[in-house]
């Protein structure tokens, strides 16, 4: 059994932290879902473990050793990063045909990675026809190819349509199943929450969560009320004096979170606030995920600096 772990993971170019001391650990039997906005460090990380590039501190392991440390990687680590990798002129057997040797990698797993991806019927052809979501299939064709314990993808569903998207989930928690450690970056939550079964999420290059996704869930999604008034500064008192926020939205409605239509309703009858509207909103993943990632997002990041 083999997990990834990551230590105090620094990574700066010039005056830029791409990666601010994360620590965070991988393990087997489950699909980790790397999340966070773009800019937030998941490409780098996944190089430095990868080993295409040094930290400036900190350090990045697969079963305990540095990936450049590994006898025969492939066999051990499977990695998509740039699906753009494969060469243009060559077939989709080929360019597997060609890692495979160049690895030592028995001459059968081309024939077995090119059904398990879907691509046996375009195997032929020159990879500068497939698509992106094709090419995106035979990168993961390619990670596949060593049978190996760990699997390291970035935004594999990059250019897949619906039904890619499907089979990549399906696929993911195969691997999962079959006690391997997976990590697969991503910046959408809903996607990740599809296939994941824990999450780890960078902001601004440090780990803002490490946590099941159950636990996400459960402590993220909180309950909401949408409320409309003609006294919106009553409202406020009434809710403040109870220990709860309004947010006014640009509709002209209100968004009381963390509180239930109950709770609302009744203050306000109580302190004679003249509500137009009152409903109960079902908090929902990505806005869990927007709150505690909100002002990490790169632009945000580069205002702050300005
Ligand atoms: P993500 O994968 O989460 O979108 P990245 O790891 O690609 O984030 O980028 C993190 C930050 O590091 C960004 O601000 C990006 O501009 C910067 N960065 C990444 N690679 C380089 C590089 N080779 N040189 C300079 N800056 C880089």
């Amino acid at each position: 059994m083999t997990s990834i772990d990551v230590h105090a993971l620094t990574k700066e170019y010039g005056a830029r932290r791409a990666v601010d001391h994360a620590t965070f650990r991988v393990l087997p039997g489950r699909v980790t879902g790397f999340l966070g906005p773009n800019g937030a460090g998941k490409s780098t990380t996944l190089r430095l473990l990868l080993g295409l590039d040094r930290p400036t501190s900190g350090t990045a392991t697969i079963g305990g050793r540095p990936y450049t440390a590994l006898p025969e990687p492939l066999r051990r680590v499977g990695a998509l990063l740039d699906a753009g990798a494969a060469h243009g002129a060559r077939t989709g057997r080929d360019h597997l045909r060609a890692l495979a040797a160049s690895n030592r990698l028995p001459a059968r797993r081309v024939g077995e990675v090119l059904a398990e991806t879907g691509l046996t019927p375009v195997a032929g052809h020159r990879v500068r026809t497939y698509s992106l979501g094709m090419r995106q299939r035979l990168g993961i064709a390619a990670a596949l190819l060593g049978d190996p314990q760990v699997l390291i993808l970035d935004e594999p569903s990059n250019g897949l349509d619906a039904e890619g998207i499907v089979w990549i989930r399906g696929l993911l928690r195969r691997l999962a199943g079959q006690g391997r450690t997976v990590l697969v970056s991503s910046h959408l939550m809903n996607e990740t929450a599809s296939f994941a079964d824990h999450l780890v999420v960078l902001g601004r290059g440090r780990v803002l969560a490490d946590t099941s996704l159950r636990a996400f869930i459960d402590a993220g999604v909180r309950p909401r009320v949408r409320v409309r008034t003609s006294d919106p500064a009553a409202l406020r008192g009434a809710l403040a004096r109870h220990g709860l926020d309004a947010e006014e939205q640009a509709e002209g409605h209100w968004t009381v979170r963390g509180a239930r239509v109950d709770d609302v309703g009744r203050l306000a009858s109580e302190s004679g606030v003249p509500l137009l509207e009152l409903t109960a909103e079902e908090g929902t993943l990505e806005q869990a995920y927007l709150d505690l990632t909100a002002g990490e997002a790169e632009f945000a990041a580069s205002s702050r600096e300005a």
